[in-house]
């Protein structure tokens, strides 16, 4: 569980988070949307320490991560996050891309991360993938390895930031199937896309973000169906 409250963020003078409140419940899925520059990467990078906090408290499980004396490693390997670009690293197999995190961590023995790499390779649908190189692979291949490798560290939470802007059509679905299959497993999931159908979809809360501020927020039926900001009803007359 997370609770962001009254968060901001600051670059010089340019406060771009002003003053957030979004909780995310155990195997909750919330959407992210929102225009260019709103600031909802800046919120996902927050939630697991990517980027500090200017004021505000970040609740997860209890402990506000936004205090100094919290080592922020540990918060880290509760939270899986899978960005636009995935970042394989390309001279490692898949599978050892998938395993390296838990095993460097300590977290399980070779064989034990093997295992479930297998097992999380098969459920992004790219078993037969386990030894071939990142590089050989389509970037919707690569961005399920990514999400394998988050998956790898048994997360309590991910975060998924435009997973599939950078994909050739064709491979969004595969993608988008993957996630909806985790949100269907129970996963606590904070997503920011573009992709309107999948949010109305698999959400079970939409957030629209514009200018550093949550401007409304509820079921997929009350922000596509009946949004009452003028914002809102501006960016949903663009995108969809
Ligand atoms: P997009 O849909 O384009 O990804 P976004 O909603 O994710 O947009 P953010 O990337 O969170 O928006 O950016 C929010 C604001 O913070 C923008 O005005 C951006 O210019 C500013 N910003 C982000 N990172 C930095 C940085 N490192 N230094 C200064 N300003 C930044
Ligand atoms: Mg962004």
């Amino acid at each position: 569980r997370v609770e962001m409250k009254d968060v901001r963020k600051n670059y010089g003078s340019n406060e771009v988070i002003k003053g957030v409140n979004l909780k995310v419940e155990d195997n909750e899925v919330v959407v992210l949307i929102g225009p260019s520059g709103a600031g909802k990467s800046t919120v996902l990078r927050m939630i697991n320490g990517l980027e500090t906090t200017t004021s505000g408290e970040i609740i997860i499980d209890g402990e506000d991560i936004a205090h100094p004396g919290v080592n922020i490693d540990k918060v880290r390997e509760k939270i899986g996050m899978v960005f636009q670009h995935f970042n394989l690293f390309p001279n490692m197999s898949v599978i050892d891309n998938v395993t390296l995190a838990p095993i460097e961590l300590g977290k399980m023995s070779k064989d034990e991360a093997k295992k479930f790499g297998l097992q999380l390779l098969e459920t992004v649908g790219l078993s037969e993938k386990a030894n071939a190189n990142p590089e050989s692979l389509s970037g919707g291949q690569k961005q399920r390895v990514a999400i394998a490798r988050a998956l790898a560290m048994k997360p309590d939470i991910m975060l998924f930031d435009e997973p599939t802007s950078a994909l050739d059509p064709e491979m969004v679905g595969d993608v988008l199937e993957v996630m909806r299959n985790l949100a269907k497993e129970g996963m606590t999931m904070v997503i920011v896309t573009h992709e309107m159908g999948f949010a109305r979809e698999v959400a079970d809360r939409v957030v629209f973000f514009g200018d550093g501020d949550i401007l409304e927020q509820g079921t997929p039926e009350q922000i596509f169906d009946h949004p009452q900001h003028e914002r809102l009803q501006g960016f949903l007359s663009k995108v969809m």
